[in-house]
């Protein structure tokens, strides 16, 4: 019988997938912060500086497969992280927070994520309308 390593035998707990992105970066310890049943990673193509990904430390496909403890420990995470970077970069004057759930709606990494965007005065020409700028065009009104 295959003896499994501790690293592949918690991987198999929390049901990570080895094609997944993000249970990869789970795996590999790439969180930049956890709390409960999720973690933080840096974008790889962040829009802003600081843009964090809030992740389930299980493998589930988008945010409505996300359980109740899950979302809680998120919205705790969320605003641990964002008090943080607040108060260590004070050119951050705003947030934007928010999932993409579905190809149809932008959804390219089917591991369940809350986007954290931070955002500073004059970081685009007019912030106006924020999330939706979804669809192009629909941000201003
Ligand atoms: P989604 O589009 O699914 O809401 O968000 C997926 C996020 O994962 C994107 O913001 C994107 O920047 C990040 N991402 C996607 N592919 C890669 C990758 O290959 N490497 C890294 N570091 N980040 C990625
Ligand atoms: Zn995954």
């Amino acid at each position: 019988m295959q003896v499994k390593g501790l690293k592949e035998a918690m991987g198999h707990q929390r049901n990570l997938d080895p094609d997944c992105l993000f249970c990869r970066w789970i795996r590999a310890g790439k969180a930049v912060e956890t709390l409960g049943t999720v973690a933080a990673f840096n974008d790889g193509y962040p829009v802003t500086a600081g843009h964090l990904l809030i992740v389930p430390l299980r493998h589930t496909a988008d945010g409505f497969s996300m359980t109740a403890q899950e979302v809680c420990d998120s919205e705790a995470l969320i605003r641990t992280l964002s008090e943080k970077i607040s108060r260590s970069d004070l050119s951050v004057t705003g947030f934007n927070i928010g999932m993409n759930i579905g190809e149809s709606a932008g959804q390219t990494v089917f591991h369940a994520h809350i986007h954290l965007i931070p955002r500073r005065d004059g970081d685009c020409a007019n912030p106006k309308g924020g999330v939706r700028g979804v669809i192009d065009g629909k941000r201003c009104y």
